[in-house]
Order: structure tokens, then C-alpha cells, then sequence
């Protein structure tokens, strides 16, 4: 380890050399680029802010969560998930899979550790990236800077009139955990993606009465076509069929499967699903069963909010409805622009400028996993590409130096 202290600001701040990339985020974007860095030989230093990995999974997902998509579009770089277990393997299954993952290739994250900023320093040509953990400051040097801080990292939480009046339980989807607590009581669920039509129908099958605000529109298909997977077959046709043909394919085969949702008060948008994700990165909701408690009444669908009273809210037809708790199922959004200081590479939301599949470089040794809206599969790609790259570097670096073993790997990075 290579450590020093720099009173320079009056602080003291605990610098450290780090000789490898440093990663931040443990989530599995972090764990696939430590995973493949370590085929390249590349040490490296996670540094994530929570007390494990894969927080997000671990703490902010609902109990009866699985994956959306089928088990083979969402495993990491070169390490399958277990034959048994199911399609679409639960949040439990799946945090298990990134343990071993972590256990098999030897990662382990510095936890408790949360990056404040991280700045390319041109004088000396390294990142600069500050950390405050329970131990206190340290500032890393490093080469290489990967950003796994994933495209969820905070939650979106709409300022919506009179919310504070309310006077109920007011939750982000990514504090539920089950419509237990909720028995009895009517919960209003702001947004229909995903998560929005999950937490309703979880609510449904705990006997709460859920109303699902659906504001604009949004595409339902369904998760299985004729017994195979939306996915896996959008997919298959579009390595034939142009994308708006696919596109079709899937709202007519939709239309055969669930009907015409529009009966439910649910609004198609008018670019194909597809188009829409790849454009605007709006995920269509692969529907396990709301439609049908929509279809039930069971889940009752209202438009937008125009604001909230004490125990009531008021809907913009100026229908008002008698409330007890307020689920917030309004998304996320990267915290990338908080703490990286770098304009070029990352779009003011945090972002990437450059689209799938270039959004993974940037100048300086700078890197993006896991911010392609392609969930782990993209995650996965980026990984790959990225400790290739850095690994070439890396060995044409060590062939240089004509050495096996660089003379400044006294440091902390795992290996
Ligand atoms: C409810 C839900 C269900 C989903 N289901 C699927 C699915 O079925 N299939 C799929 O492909 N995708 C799914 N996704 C998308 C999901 O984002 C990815 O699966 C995956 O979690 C992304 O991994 P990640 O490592 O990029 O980000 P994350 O899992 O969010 O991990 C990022 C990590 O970075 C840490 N971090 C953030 N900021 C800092 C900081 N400043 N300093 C240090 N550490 C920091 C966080 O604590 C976190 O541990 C789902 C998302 C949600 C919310």
C-alpha cells in the first residue's frame, strides 16, 4: 500500500496510490468489470458506498421482485448462473448469483466508502477521487476511473402541490417491500412502469385497494409470447425485420394476447416499443398480472394528480379520492453530475452522450459500465470492452517496463 496524508487543505486527507482503475459502485456492473479485469490481470480497487454489494438489489427492491427478463440476458461475463434455477430467478436467487460471482473471482469492495467528487488532475495526469467513509477522508491517484454508479442510484421524487398537506404514509417504490403493512388501506401509486404496476398488484394480493395514476402512455406487452419470452423474441425478429416492423409484430401479437388496453384507461404511446426504448430509453412494462386486476377493477387506473389535500388527493378530471398512503413509484436517476467532475463524457442528467454501444470511453482514462438502458446485458457488454481495453494498456505498459511485476504495485488494489 502506498499511503500518505495531505495537510495541504487542512484536512487530513489520506491519499493513496492506486496502481490499477479504480470503480466506483459494487452493484453488478462493478463486480462484471472486476470480474474481467481479473482475467486481464489487472488489479483494481472497488470502492462502494453501502455496506455490500449489489445495494440496490439488497435494499431498495420489493420482496416478490425477479428479474424481468429471462436468466440468460441477464447473467454476468463468464460465469453462468446455476442450471437450476428458474427463468426468471427471484431477487433472492439473484443476489446469491452476484455473491458467488463476487466469492469466484475474489472481489471484494472497499464498503462504507462513499466517492464525494473525482476530478482528472492534467499536471499530474491521474484522477483524483475523494472518499469519506466511517474511518474518515482518503483521496485516491489513479489512471483509469470506471463509474459504476449505475443508472439508479438515486430515487426521483416529483414535487407534487400539497403532498406535505397529505398527512399520510408517503413511500418511494424503493422503500416497499410487501402490501402487508398496506391491508385494508387505499394506496395511491404514482407512475405505471414496472415497478408502478408491481407494487398494485402486490397491493392487490394483500387485500389493499390500489388506484395506479397513469399520467401518459405506456406500452404493456406481455411477458411471454406463445410460451417464449417478449424479449428473447423481439429479439430473434430483429436480426431479420427492420425495427418498425418488429415493432408491429409485437403490438398485434399484444393485441391478440391482452386486448386492446385502451379499454383499461391505459394509453398506447405512438412510437412502437422498441423505437421508444432505443430513443427516449422508456422500458416497456412486461405485464405478470396487473393487467388483469386492471381488467378486474381490482386496480383502479386515474390520470394525472393535480394536488394533494389532508387524506385526499385531487385528479386532474377533478375527481377526488380518499387516500390512506401514497407509493411514489417515480424512477430514478444517476447521481453521476454530484460528485464527477467532467462535462465531455456524461450529459448533465449523468448520462452518457454518446449512445449504445460507444458510450463506455472517454478521454484521460475515464469509463461508463452499466448506463446503456439495457439493464445487465448491457452492463455486461460494457465490462467486456472495458477491461479489454484497459488491459491492453496494462500489458503493453508491463512489456515497456521489460518486468513482470511493475515496482509501484505497493498498493491496495486487489489482485
Ligand atoms: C426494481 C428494478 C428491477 C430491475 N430488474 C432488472 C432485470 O430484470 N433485468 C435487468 O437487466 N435489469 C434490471 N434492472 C435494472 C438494474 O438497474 C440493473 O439490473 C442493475 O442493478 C444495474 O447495475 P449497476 O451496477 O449498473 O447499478 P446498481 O445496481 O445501481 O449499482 C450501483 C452501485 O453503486 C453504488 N454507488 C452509487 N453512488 C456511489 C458513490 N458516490 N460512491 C460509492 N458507491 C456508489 C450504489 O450504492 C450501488 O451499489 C432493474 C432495476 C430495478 C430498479
Amino acid at each position: 500500500m502506498f499511503s500518505f496524508s495531505d495537510h495541504s487543505d487542512f484536512s487530513s486527507r489520506r491519499c493513496v496510490w492506486v496502481n490499477g482503475p479504480v470503480i466506483v459502485g459494487a452493484g453488478p456492473s462493478g463486480l462484471a468489470v472486476g470480474a474481467c479485469l481479473k482475467e486481464q490481470g489487472v488489479p483494481y480497487v472497488i470502492l462502494e458506498r453501502a455496506d455490500c454489494i449489489a445495494s440496490l438489489w439488497q435494499k431498495r427492491t420489493y420482496d416478490r421482485l425477479k428479474l424481468h427478463l429471462p436468466k440468460q440476458f441477464c447473467q454476468l461475463p463468464k460465469f453462468p448462473f446455476p442450471e437450476h434455477f428458474p427463468e426468471y430467478p427471484t431477487k433472492i436467487q439473484f443476489i446469491e448469483y452476484l455473491e458467488s460471482y463476487a466469492q469466484h473471482f475474489g472481489i471484494n469492495p472497499q464498503f462504507n466508502e462513499c466517492v464525494q467528487s473525482a476530478k482528472y488532475d492534467e499536471a499530474c495526469q491521474f484522477w483524483r477521487v475523494k472518499t469519506v467513509s466511517t474511518t474518515g477522508e482518503v483521496e485516491y491517484l489513479c489512471q483509469w476511473l470506471v463509474v459504476a454508479t449505475g443508472e439508479n442510484a438515486e430515487r426521483v421524487v416529483p414535487e407534487i402541490e400539497g403532498l406535505q398537506e397529505f398527512g399520510g404514509q408517503v413511500i418511494h417504490a424503493c422503500d416497499y417491500k410487501s402490501g402487508e403493512k398496506f391491508r385494508g388501506k387505499k394506496v395511491l401509486v404514482v407512475g405505471c412502469g414496472n415497478s408502478g404496476m408491481e407494487v398494485s398488484l402486490d397491493l392487490c394480493n394483500h387485500d389493499a385497494k390500489p388506484s395506479m395514476v397513469v399520467r401518459s402512455s405506456v406500452h404493456v406487452l406481455p411477458r411471454e409470447i406463445f410460451g417464449k419470452s417478449a424479449f428473447e423474441l423481439a429479439m430473434f425478429m430483429m436480426k431479420w425485420l427492420p425495427l418498425w416492423l418488429v415493432d408491429r409484430l409485437l403490438l398485434v401479437l399484444t393485441w391478440f394476447i391482452l386486448g386492446n388496453i385502451e379499454n383499461y384507461g391505459l394509453k398506447r404511446p405512438s412510437v412502437g416499443p422498441l423505437e421508444l426504448k432505443n430513443t427516449q430509453g422508456k422500458t416497456p412494462v412486461l405485464d405478470i398480472g396487473a393487467l388483469e386486476k386492471i381488467r378486474s377493477g381490482e386496480i383502479n387506473v386515474v390520470p394525472g394528480i393535480k394536488r394533494f389535500w389532508c387524506g385526499m388527493v385531487e385528479l386532474v378530471n377533478g375527481e377526488k379520492l380518499k387516500i390512506d398512503s401514497v407509493v411514489l413509484a417515480t424512477g430514478y436517476r444517476s447521481n453521476v453530475p454530484y460528485w464527477l467532475q467532467e462535462t465531455e463524457f456524461f450529459t448533465k442528467n449523468g448520462l452518457p452522450k454518446a449512445p449504445f454501444p460507444n458510450g463506455w470511453k472517454g478521454k484521460a482514462g475515464l469509463y461508463a459500465v452499466g448506463f446503456t438502458k439495457k439493464g445487465l446485458s448491457g452492463a455486461s457488454a460494457d465490462a467486456t470492452r472495458i477491461s479489454q481495453d484497459i488491459g491492453k494498456v496494462w500489458k503493453e505498459e508491463l512489456k515497456q517496463k521489460k518486468q513482470r511485476v511493475p515496482t509501484h504495485r505497493r498498493c491496495i488494489s486487489q489482485f
